[in-house]
């Protein structure tokens, strides 16, 4: 294809146990998927759909990387989250046949500009400049359900610089992962290559320049990355 501004590399995550990439289209995110996170947020645990939002895919800071502290912000937050990966597209996809749309699952860090998003909360904005930010969405390696199977229970958590944060379990989810693929699928046809950040337990917090996040998904893998100086 003849271009008239240079082509960008596609966004891709590293597959484990093989030299082959997953190629990243579009990047959901599930909101208060977990009932401590809810309530530290505010807001009410007991309502009854998921609701969504949606980073870019080139905000992709993958294992090992290097998160430029963000602009526009003194309260940037880390989220863990499992991270499903789509490779069977699909519209109305019922829970029940939900899985079989997955190819694997990763380690992800839903960062947060949270005064941005307190901002966009108090006067009914978008969310978008307090989640969809350059390197907004870091993601460990993607690892295939032929390995990993699909994780319904088992811990998530996360420490900033060896200090535990967040801590909780896959299984505190609202909306497991096949109810969320059924409801983010009655609103968009998925395909091949989305991504589903599936929510983040209780325990989020500021991150300074510096400092180190790790996080670990039982079963999942593990995910580290460093946050900077402003660039
Ligand atoms: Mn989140």
């Amino acid at each position: 294809m003849d271009t008239v501004i240079p082509l960008w590399e596609r966004p891709s995550l590293p597959v484990a146990g093989t030299d082959a990439r997953f190629p990243v289209r579009r990047i959901y995110c599930v909101g208060r998927n977990y009932a401590a996170h809810t309530l530290e947020m505010g807001a009410d645990p007991t309502r009854d759909l998921p609701f969504f939002f949606m980073k870019p895919a080139d905000a992709l800071v993958p294992d090992g990387g290097h998160v430029p502290y963000p602009p526009a912000t003194a309260n940037l937050h880390h989220e863990i989250e499992l991270v499903a990966a789509i490779a069977a597209g699909g519209a109305d996809i019922p829970p029940e046949a939900a899985l079989d749309h997955i190819y694997g699952y990763a380690v992800g860090i839903d960062l947060t500009r949270r005064d941005l998003q307190q901002v966009a909360k108090d006067r009914s904005w978008p969310w978008a400049a307090g989640k969809a930010f350059d390197h907004g969405a870091p993601c460990g390696k993607l690892h295939p359900v032929s390995d990993v199977g699909h994780p319904t229970r088992g811990a998530i958590a996360l420490k900033v610089d060896g200090a535990p944060r967040q801590d909780g379990d896959l299984s505190q989810m609202i909306w497991p992962v096949p109810e969320i693929i059924a409801a983010l699928s009655r609103l968009y046809e998925l395909v091949p290559g989305d991504l589903i950040y599936t929510g983040t337990p209780g325990g989020v917090g500021p991150v300074r320049p510096g400092e180190r996040l790790e996080g670990e998904i039982e079963g999942v893998g593990t995910l580290t990355v460093t946050v900077g100086e402003a660039e």
